[in-house]
């Protein structure tokens, strides 16, 4: 298994240069954080990533969690490097100071989750749903739960997990049964939920399960909803986790991948005494629990680009030392040496610059929301994030597949042998494009609720912005040609919108058939976006002079490799989704 280490340099050029940094904390009023300090976080966190998660990836992977008499066990080391995440600090970098955060931007939190969840997959899904119903209680939670919960979840000493999954309850949300009976002060929750990620557990003092249930009388469907926060240990008269509670994981699931995170059945209310305190207005739940999926979406998409780089990285490792070929004088050469292999890492190293930018991009939209002081400002950004994370979490987790496949085919057969580690990536990534919501879902959420549901207007915003970058382009000799091929593919964004705002309401399978390839043409087109604008940085930072030319050399070539090899694959999605849902839906059921 090769070691990990975080690519450092591209990661500052992204936020300090193409998203100017210092220029976008003063903006926000943040006069203490600037771009020297966000190197040296960025470089202490690599160092934990490096030293202390990574080394336990393949830990976790053999030796996954166990369910025993007394719940579930972590894989051993997972606790004491979960103790130095939190104690560190870490837990606590973008959450808001009233609680114990430290406010720090979000971009800033997204490349640092890059970090955790390059090291380890599996252990860095525990503090991604702590973040989610952090967001989750402080938007939507009674100031005495927040004062109750928000101080030890911030600061790691608490986990946190997500329960939305019932046995008959998967993408179809509105058939959620679990029951809440008010009972004085609070509520008693009862039913099963499937599935839960980090749902029980040894390594933090207590669980807080932010779960979707039922009230008496509720509407059917997911208008009678709400969303309630169940603790695995109920707090004492000081606040502290004193009487279980009555929920108990009955079962873990043995997975394909991510081994080390125990994926639980829990029970609640066996005994009728699961405890549950209401989160948000009564069936209100599922637009409270949004709130939470939503920052778990964008978190899964990085875990897309964080389980792609270590591929990637090892595959470059091993590339540059498997000799395969013979020069005429005998000696041998390694296989990094052969177009098909350059082709394989080429096509990795562009996809994952494409990724990161738009994860930093997605991030950054996040804290000029969060600063916005202007309401109207403030929703144009939300409406903008709408936008970007369907395509995060599904167009990242989608490539995520290609380059942890390409990862082990740079391996030949030792990619498919499970000690050089290459496999557990494959394997690691495949549940990304599944759970947090499939593909198929982020592709409705995206041509559905984000572009038919107002008539392409935030859609439309941001193909404005891409042009601009087009033009900006062309103003530059050495930019013309991509300039061009950024233009067939707003082009092809542009068509395939037109298309779907004219066929969404006459034929009502159009949205789905064109969905995930709408949702694919979107992300391939905002990577040769986030591409291009590194473009031009590259060029006035060439220019000007004094930053490292091998890495700014480097990223022309790989931005000139992301517009020829994967930017044309917009006008293959655009023809696709021009072609309707007939074929799609022609054939007889019994005919498959
Ligand atoms: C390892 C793991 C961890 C998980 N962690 C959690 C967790 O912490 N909390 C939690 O609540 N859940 C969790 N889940 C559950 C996960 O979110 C669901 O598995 C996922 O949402 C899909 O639901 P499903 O499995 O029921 O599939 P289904 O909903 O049955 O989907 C099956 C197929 O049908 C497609 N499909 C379904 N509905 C539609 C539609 N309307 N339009 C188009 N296509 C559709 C899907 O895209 C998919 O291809 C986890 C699952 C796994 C495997």
């Amino acid at each position: 298994m090769s070691d990990y280490h975080f690519p450092y340099k591209d990661a500052s050029f992204l936020i300090n240069q193409v998203l100017d940094f210092d220029q976008a904390c003063r903006d926000a009023g943040l006069e203490d954080v600037n771009s020297e300090l966000a190197d040296a976080i960025l470089e202490e966190a690599g160092r934990l990533g490096s030293e202390v998660f990574a080394p336990l990836n393949e830990v976790g992977d053999k030796s996954g969690a166990r369910l025993e008499e007394d719940g579930v066990h972590e894989t051993p080391g997972f606790a004491e490097a979960y103790r130095q995440y939190a104690e560190n600090g870490w837990a606590a970098l973008t959450a808001g100071e009233q609680y114990g955060g430290q406010a720090m931007p979000r971009v800033l939190g997204a490349a640092t989750t890059e970090i955790w969840y390059s090291a380890c997959t599996a252990l860095s899904l525990c503090p991604l749903l702590t973040t989610g119903a952090v967001e989750a209680i402080e938007a939507h939670g009674t100031d005495e739960l927040k004062s109750a919960y928000l101080p030890d979840l911030i600061s790691g000493n608490w986990s946190a997990s997500m329960c939305l999954t019932e046995p008959q309850a998967g993408s179809d949300l509105a058939a959620v049964a679990c029951k809440a009976i008010p009972e004085g002060d609070h509520y008693l929750l009862s039913g099963q939920k499937i599935y839960i990620t980090w749902g029980d557990h040894q390594m933090t003092e207590n669980i807080i399960h932010m779960v979707l249930a039922r009230l008496p009388q509720a509407p059917p469907g997911v208008r009678g909803i709400s969303l309630f926060l169940v603790p695995k240990f109920l707090l004492d008269e000081n606040g502290r986790p004193g009487k279980r509670n009555d929920v108990y994981c009955v079962g873990i699931e043995h997975k394909m991948g991510i081994h080390g995170s125990p994926t639980c059945t829990l029970n609640f209310g066996d005994n009728d005494a699961a405890v549950a305190y209401l989160v948000g207005q009564p069936n209100q739940g599922l637009a409270a629990m949004f709130t939470m999926m939503n920052e778990a979406r964008q978190g899964v998409g990085i875990q897309g680009l964080g389980v792609s780089e270590r591929s990637y990285q090892q595959a470059v490792a091993f590339a540059k030392e498997r000799l395969q070929g013979t020069h005429s004088d005998g000696s041998r050469f390694p296989i990094i040496e052969f177009p098909d292999v350059r082709r394989m890492l080429m096509l990795m190293k562009s996809a994952i610059e494409a990724m990161r930018a738009l994860a930093y991009v997605a991030a950054a939209e996040s804290d000029l929301e969060h600063t916005a002081t202007d309401p109207e400002k403030a929703q144009k950004h939300a409406a903008r994030i709408g936008i970007y994370t369907p395509i995060v979490k599904g167009w990242l987790t989608e490539l995520s597949q290609e380059v942890t496949y390409l990862g082990t085919q740079v391996h030949g057969g030792m990619g498919y042998i499970e000690e050089t580690g290459s496999a557990q990536f494959y394997r690691d990534a495949r549940i990304m494009t599944i759970y947090e919501g499939t593909t198929g879902i982020q592709g409705l959420d995206l041509a559905g609720r984000k572009t038919l549901g107002d008539d392409g207007k935030a859609l439309q915003d941001l193909l404005d912005e891409i042009q601009a970058t087009v033009e900006d382009m062309s103003g530059v000799e050495r930019l013309k040609m991509l300039a061009d091929a950024l233009q067939a593919a707003v082009d092809n964004a542009a068509g395939a919108k037109a298309w779907l705002l004219e066929n969404g309401s006459k034929d009502r399978n159009a949205a789905g058939a064109a969905s995930v390839n709408f949702m694919m043409l979107m992300g391939y087109l905002c990577g040769g976006w986030v591409m291009g604008k590194s473009a031009l940085k590259v060029e006035q930072m060439l220019e000007a002079g004094g930053y490292d030319e091998f890495f700014l050399k480097a990223k022309q070539i790989t931005t000139q490799f992301y517009f020829e090899h994967l930017l044309p694959r917009t006008s293959s999605y655009h023809v696709a989704i021009l072609a309707g849902s007939e074929s799609m839906m022609a054939l007889d059921v019994e005919q498959f």
